[in-house]
């Protein structure tokens, strides 16, 4: 009797397998999946996409051979991670696709005010303007007194936002910077 879709699903094709065609295929996933990963090396990091800061293993192959590009070939959740302990949501399982992707940008780019088109420039050159950029709308934006003639001292015209894969200790460390400038307007997502 062939199964119905529901009860396929339900079981899953390995599960299925064993009751309907008579034998066991999760050692063949078992080992197929330490076949994609014999050789690699393992990195491990932190999901890019949201707060819950998932923790994930990214195998490589070929980054320990001199003339060889390192591949990523897998990531999956990290199982000691206190957060998720190896499950990912499926935002987190596509992460591979996220890392290969031909659409990913590695290089710096700026677009100039007025214009309709970005530019490529150097990362020297970007943190040059970037720090050029930050002190001109610091001087221009800088608040000592307030409307009744209290003291201020804050930064209105910058704000600041964080990315979800800071850690803690950088968030730390841009709350310093940024409190150290007066600016008011800092936001970031909680992680571990
Ligand atoms: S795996 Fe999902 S839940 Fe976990 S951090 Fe990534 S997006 Fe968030």
């Amino acid at each position: 009797m062939m199964p119905s879709r529901r009860a396929f699903l339900k079981a899953g094709g390995a599960g299925l397998a064993v009751s309907i065609l008579g034998f066991d295929l999760k050692p063949a996933y078992a080992q197929s999946r330490e076949l994609k990963i014999a050789r690699t090396t393992e990195t491990r990091s932190t999901c890019p996409y949201c707060s819950v800061s998932c923790g994930v293993i990214i195998h490589t192959l070929g980054d320990k051979a001199k003339n060889v590009t390192p591949q990523v070939v897998h990531v999956e959740g990290d199982p000691d991670h206190p957060i998720n302990r190896g499950t990912l949501c499926p935002k987190g399982s596509s992460l591979q696709q996220d890392i290969l992707n031909s659409r990913r940008l590695l290089k710096s780019q700026v677009r100039r005010p007025g214009s309709d088109h970005w530019e490529d420039i150097s990362w020297d050159d970007a943190i040059n303007e970037i720090g050029a950029w930050v002190k001109r709308t610091r001087d221009a934006t800088f608040v000592e007194k307030d409307a009744q003639g209290h003291p201020a001292n804050r930064c209105e015209g910058i704000a600041w936002t964080g990315g979800c894969t800071d850690t803690n200790e950088f968030n730390y460390l841009v709350v310093k910077t940024m409190r150290s400038m007066g600016l008011c307007y800092i936001e970031n997502q909680a992680r571990v």
